[in-house]
């Protein structure tokens, strides 16, 4: 990682200013010079006259060909500077999510904590690396030294890289014991960090599924989209009678039951459904049942702009029908982790949705993401999840 004399790019059009703003990405086509660099070249970015704006790493192949890592002419790409973003990740993780309860959590949120392309998430010590930008590759070896320096006591490094294998693969350290354990505020999950999805935990849910503990006291439960039972196991901790998680990964819906078990609840009473969720609440309506809580907790449904008005369809349709299958005094808790689709573009789904189902609703609880997926306020495309809560009033 030398600075020593970084290749300059200029910007084609002003756009200096939202990225002196604090926006991290350069596309392509707002540079007017190119070069021929390798994937990882520090590049400086200068204005029209010259001057400089920002220091980033460049991918030759992506769309975003610099992704910035300071605004500060002055600071060096090296081992220090990733120490110093480490440290403040962690330090900011040690404030507000990270105890005696709660041992994962992301470390780094990419653009949201200022090392862009990265994601680092820790689960009982150990590390799940994921690099979004071929130009992070030729960074990884620093990478993973920093972190070690960085987080004391670490057992293991994974990578989960996009561009590589989809499996993990173990760069340093342990592999994790089997199954790994974690805990979060104080339930206990049984994660898979090489082959589960995303990098084993959707650890950005973490409080909203506090929160239906707190609610679900009494309540007969379905969880669409359950994954592992994370929802599940809070409704059940939290009181919750029969507790129903449906999920198409039959291998997440097999650690979703030893999950209760983990955690001294009785499977027996509860179902784990390997099957998809739209048949599922099809064939429950039909059946004329009705639940106390209902949540709905789909996968992205958006990867592109053009894709958006037809996710907003998506989620109306879905919500629809879930909403059909709430008792009355019920709970509707329903996500959207699509960052096209807005809060308000979401509300106005939901909005529809009871509509076209003829039930009416009241709005309980809002839930973004935790501060462990801190958002740049610049940087509106880090502002993905949306939890809401709603009661069931007709
Ligand atoms: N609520 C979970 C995370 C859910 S992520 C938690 O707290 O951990 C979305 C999940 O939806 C994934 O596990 C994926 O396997 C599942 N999924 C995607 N499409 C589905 C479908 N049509 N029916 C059922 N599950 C589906």
């Amino acid at each position: 990682m030398s600075n020593a004399a970084n290749v300059r790019l200029t910007l084609a059009r002003d756009l200096a200013r939202p990225i002196r703003a604090g926006h991290p990405w350069i596309y392509r086509n707002a540079l007017a010079s190119h070069a021929d660099l390798p994937a990882g070249a520090v590049v400086d970015v200068t204005d029209g006259r010259g001057r400089f704006v920002a220091r980033g790493y460049y991918d030759p192949k992506a769309a975003v060909a610099v992704r910035v890592l300071t605004l500060d002419a002055d600071e060096r790409i090296d081992s220090a500077f990733l120490r110093r973003r480490l440290h403040s990740c962690l330090e900011l993780r040690r404030a507000l999510v990270a105890g005696d309860e709660t041992n994962a959590f992301r470390l780094v949120h990419g653009e949201g904590d200022g090392l862009p392309g990265v994601i680092i998430d820790l689960y009982a010590g150990y590390a799940v690396l994921k690099l979004y930008s071929a130009g992070l590759l030729p960074h990884r070896d620093s990478l993973v030294r920093a972190l070690r320096d960085a987080v004391p006591g670490l057992k293991g490094i994974i990578a989960r890289d996009d561009l590589k294998a989809e499996k993990g693969e173990l760069l340093v350290g342990d592999t994790p014991p089997d199954p790994l354990v974690i805990l979060e505020n104080g339930a206990k999950f049984a994660v898979d960090l090489f082959g589960g999805q995303k990098t084993g935990f959707f650890l950005d849910q973490r409080e909203s599924r506090f929160l239906v503990r707190r609610l679900a006291s009494g309540k007969s439960v379905l969880n669409c989209f359950g994954y592992t039972g994370g929802f599940s196991i809070n409704a059940a901790l939290g009181g919750a009678g029969r507790v129903v998680t449906v999920d198409l990964d039959a291998d997440a819906v097999a650690l979703a039951r030893r999950n209760f078990t983990l955690n001294g609840l009785d499977p027996a009473p509860h179902d784990f459904w390997a099957a998809d969720v739209g048949s599922t609440v099809k064939r429950l309506t039909e059946q004329g049942e009705k639940f106390g809580m209902v949540i709905l907790d789909p996968p992205a449904y958006a990867k592109s702009q053009k894709a958006v008005d037809a996710a907003v369809a998506g989620y109306t349709a879905l919500n629809r029908t879930a909403l059909a299958l709430v008792e009355k005094d019920g709970l509707f808790c329903t996500a959207s982790c699509t960052a096209r689709v807005s809060a308000e573009d979401f509300f106005s789904a939901v909005k529809s949705a009871a509509s076209a189902a003829g039930v009416r609703l009241q709005l309980l609880f809002q839930r973004f993401q935790p501060p462990d997926h801190p958002i740049a306020l610049q940087f509106p495309e880090g502002r993905y999840l949306k939890f809401f809560v709603f009661r069931r009033v007709d």
